[in-house]
């Protein structure tokens, strides 16, 4: 067909323009106009000549032929990295759905134009002693917001512009008179500084250790795959076999051809220690993104990589957009993990992303995990990713012996408490070892399945395979179908009475420790004890130094550092993710389960893991016992394939909120109506629509509606048709519409 229309986006950075223009692409331009290229174009009503971004190519002209004006050129430098990324932004923007400025604003940081103004810090310039007796004064003579400020400037010697003056609210002239006595300065930053700190810059170790037979194979097999054409890379290798080794080989290959390199990790794994690792052997060529930075910082950063200061970029998902001019390969570390799907609009998953703009920008694609996610290992399966694996830990370490503890056994010897008597008695021998010892209890879909203690029963939604939850109607509810059913009072397998939630948080769970083992030092690491600052870090590093015996955590405690001495892990209850009401539950059961099992045994002495639940005959939970990857992965791909579920079919959901109830089931009843009605395909089926899991927040109340079906494309002509009935029908302008694909 005949492309001689192009979609034209004009500004990046203005939310108003957030629609493509139509040009026409003049017969001389044939073949030079694609997307991603830049172009000159002649704009509003004085026809000035302005730069565009051609975003996608069409052979029909939306409005009346002669009134489409002409791209004037294609401007010299045509194809950039920013234009690659725009076409990223694009195809984004089609696979997850959201608006084209969300898409670019995602790929592309904007540079703030009121940065000038929080480019400055207040810090404390006395001791603390003296801080001390200035606020003496202070108090006496009642200066209020000097006080404040003080008071604030004492517990942490740094504040921000921003907090001084919004939160403290602090005016202008107390800060200078302040400043003026010497007790506080006012520093203003300017460029951003290499986040990894300069003194680090000395640290380079340069002699690399010889890698092993089987690092040597993987690493060779994935050179012969680059040399093929390259599909993504897929690394499954047990925790400490040696994948970051790997990686580290093919960056240096990446380098040596002059091309640029982005290693994606998790946040929370995202340690000192594991920087540390990259920088020793590259040196100031590396970087380091976070997510607590501000897109003007993203954009400083950015900076300095397009002027080549930087070859090789670490951070978690956003750092994907990093602009490099000639990307080489993009590392992509614990793959499986959850956060690489973005939670804002658009939701993209770093992961197929990264594939994307690797066959934009020819660059490969690496991935490693020990527990690949289902779709990853699907795709592996299917020939469309390859396959390297990775059976032995690095010096002969073992992986640790791991043992089921049946806590129904445990409720029939009339034990209720959250610790089961095999596991007090493993603790009870590492203590009197010296040794030290993990509880994780994984708090993920906390959102109250029922299930019971006497005989584990799961109450579970006849249609959709998942658990139902307690919903505060007092009914229980399937979040994908919205089935609903009365509360029970008895199991209605065994008859027994302990049927109802499971209950038991961190604090809890320290508090029986406690009791049992009064004479045993406690750390507690979740979401209340790692705020601030380096809280995470700081808890991680108390218990590598010793200064604990037992760590008690969530989720957070499975990722990043190496605890030598650790040589028990418990997990305290593992039906709590088993049975979230997610149809991966039991992936991610099977994948926090080996990871936590890995925390043990890493040092020179070995290590053994105890895993209570009530199902130790599920199979998540016996692949978990004996590592057996396959076992898992052959369960679960069956019973996907039964229920419809990614990655063997594809789910959208339609996400809806808005502040009145009735509007809001009168949307999704339309809504459903809708697609009833444009759907051309027999396998697509429509789900819903359910309250959501949170069925409200802030007071909007939210519902979901699901569509499953095997052809990616249908789903995605669904949806923008949708988009757009939306957007023309009034009715929808209070319900907020957010979408999910194979999320
Ligand atoms: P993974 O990333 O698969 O968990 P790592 O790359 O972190 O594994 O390796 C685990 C540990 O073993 C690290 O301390 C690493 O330095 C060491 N190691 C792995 N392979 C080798 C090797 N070939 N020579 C020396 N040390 C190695
Ligand atoms: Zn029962
Ligand atoms: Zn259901």
């Amino acid at each position: 067909m005949n492309e001689r229309y192009a979609d034209i986006i004009v500004d990046i950075t203005h939310e108003k323009l957030d629609r493509t223009f139509q040009y026409q692409i003049p017969p001389e331009l044939e073949g030079r106009v694609q997307a991603g290229t830049r172009v000159k174009i002649p704009f509003g009503g004085g026809n000035r000549i302005i730069d565009g971004y051609v975003i996608g190519l069409g052979s029909r002209p939306k409005y009346e032929p002669a009134k489409i004006k002409k791209i004037a050129a294609v401007a010299e430098d045509g194809i950039t990295v920013e234009t690659r990324l725009i076409t990223l932004a694009a195809w984004i923007r089609e696979t997850y759905g959201s608006t084209m400025i969300q898409a670019l604003k995602t790929v592309v940081p904007v540079k703030d134009k009121k940065k000038a103004k929080s480019g400055r810090r207040i810090l404390l310039n006395v001791d603390q002693l003296q801080a001390a007796s200035w606020l003496e004064q202070f108090r006496r003579r009642k200066y209020k917001a000097k006080i404040r400020l003080l008071e604030a400037l004492v517990e942490r010697p740094e504040l921000t512009d921003e907090y001084v003056s919004k939160e403290l609210k602090i005016p202008g002239e107390t800060l200078k008179s302040l400043a003026e006595q010497g007790i506080i300065r006012l520093e203003q930053f300017t460029v951003y500084r290499n986040p990894i700190g300069e003194s680090d810059v000395l640290v380079q170790e340069k002699e690399a250790p010889g890698l092993t037979a089987e690092q040597k194979e993987v690493l060779d097999g994935i050179l012969r795959e680059w040399e093929a054409g390259g599909r993504p890379c897929l690394i499954q290798g047990i925790t400490g076999s040696g994948k970051t080794l790997v990686y580290m080989e093919l960056i240096e290959k990446v380098l040596l051809e002059g091309r640029q390199v982005i290693i994606l990790i998790p946040e929370i794994a995202l340690t000192w220690q594991t920087v540390q690792r990259f920088y020793r052997k590259f040196g100031s060529l590396v970087t380091v993104l976070n997510s607590k930075m501000s897109p003007a910082e993203r954009y400083d950063q950015f900076e300095r990589v397009k002027q080549g200061e930087v070859q090789i970029v670490i951070g978690p998902r956003s750092a994907l957009f990093t602009p490099f001019p000639r990307l080489g390969l993009i590392v992509i570390d614990e793959e499986h993990e959850n956060s690489y799907r973005s939670e804002g609009t658009p939701r993209y998953h770093a992961r197929e992303t990264a594939i994307a703009r690797g066959k934009l920008e020819g660059a490969h694609v690496v991935l490693g995990s020990a527990t690949p996610s289902v779709d990853a290992y699907y795709r592996c399966r299917q020939g469309s990713y390859a396959l390297f694996q990775m059976k032995s830990r690095y010096g002969g370490a073992v992986l640790p012996k791991v043992y089921p503890v049946d806590m129904r056994e445990e409720l029939k010897k009339g034990n209720r408490t959250v610790l089961s008597g095999p596991l007090q008695e493993a603790i009870g021998l590492r203590l009197r070892a010296g040794e030290q010892v993990m509880l994780f209890l994984n708090r993920r879909g906390y959102a109250g399945f029922i299930s019971c203690r006497a005989c584990g029963h799961v109450v579970k939604c006849p249609h959709c395979d998942v658990s139902l939850t307690y919903h505060n109607n007092g009914r229980l509810i399937c979040h994908y179908c919205g089935f609903e059913r009365e509360q029970l009072t008895s199991c209605p397998e065994c008859g027994s009475p302990y049927i109802g939630g499971f209950r038991a948080g961190t604090q809890q769970v320290e508090q029986v420790v406690r009791k049992f083992f009064p004479e045993a030092r406690t750390l507690r690491m979740d979401a209340d004890t790692t705020r601030g600052k380096d809280g995470y870090e700081r808890i991680l590093k108390a218990f590598s130094g010793g200064e604990a015996d037992i760590l008690i955590g969530t989720q957070m405690i499975v990722k990043g550092h190496d605890f030598p001495k650790v040589t028990l892990v418990g997990v305290i209850a593992a039906d709590v993710s088993l049975f979230a009401s997610d149809y991966r539950a039991a992936e991610r059961t099977y994948q926090l389960l080996v990871q936590a099992v890995g925390r043990a045994g890493r040092g020179e002495l070995p290590g053994e893991a105890v895993i209570q639940t009530y199902h130790p005959e599920h199979y998540s939970i016996q692949a978990a016992l004996s590592q057996d990857y396959e076992a898992f992965y052959e369960e679960e791909i069956g019973s996907r394939e039964l229920m419809g579920y990614p990655p063997v079919s594809n789910l959208l959901a339609v996400h809806a909120s808005c502040d009145r109830e009735d509007t809001l089931q009168n949307a999704m009843e339309y809504i459903r109506r809708y697609l009833i009605r444009i759907r051309r395909r027999n396998d697509l089926q429509l789900v819903g629509p359910a309250p959501e899991s949170v069925a409200k927040v802030q007071d909007y109340y939210r519902e979901v509606l699901y569509l499953k079906s095997g052809e990616e494309q249908e789903l995605i002509r669904m949806r923008e048709l949708l988009e757009r009935y939306i957007e023309i029908n009034r009715g929808f302008a209070s319900v907020h519409i957010q979408f999910d694909f194979n999320a």
